[in-house]
């Protein structure tokens, strides 16, 4: 016997037809269908009891592809929904007085360094 032995003979993504020997039956799957507006089916594969998600993009255009009777969701209300302003973002994350604070600490380094006038 050759003292190279390789552990694999094959990729484990490529199905020997040993495979089913060493890895088990494959787990069940299912596979589901998407229309793409612009008319591309989109065929996803999921485990067979996961739940798949109403929408997936579509691999050609990018655009959304939904389940059969499935309501396009309204891309204005949906895309802009968590979306607030800048402002908004910084209340939610401090209060008014440590901006305050902030605000002093900053321009006591811009004072210091001589750039302020
Ligand atoms: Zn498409």
């Amino acid at each position: 016997m050759s003292p190279y032995v390789p552990l694999r003979a094959q990729p484990p993504w490529q199905t020997a037809p040993s495979a089913e020997k060493e890895y088990g039956e494959p787990a069940p799957r299912k596979e589901v269908i998407y229309q793409c507006p612009g008319g591309h089916p989109v065929l996803v594969v999921f485990y067979a009891e996961a739940e798949a998600p109403p929408s997936w993009d579509c691999r050609r255009c990018g655009r959304t592809a939904y389940l059969p009777g499935v309501a396009p969701e309204d891309p204005v209300t949906t895309k802009h929904q968590d979306q607030t302003t800048p402002r908004a973002q910084l209340r939610k994350r401090r209060t008014e007085e440590q901006g305050r604070v902030l605000l002093d600490e900053a321009l006591e380094r811009v004072r210091a360094s001589g750039c302020a006038r």
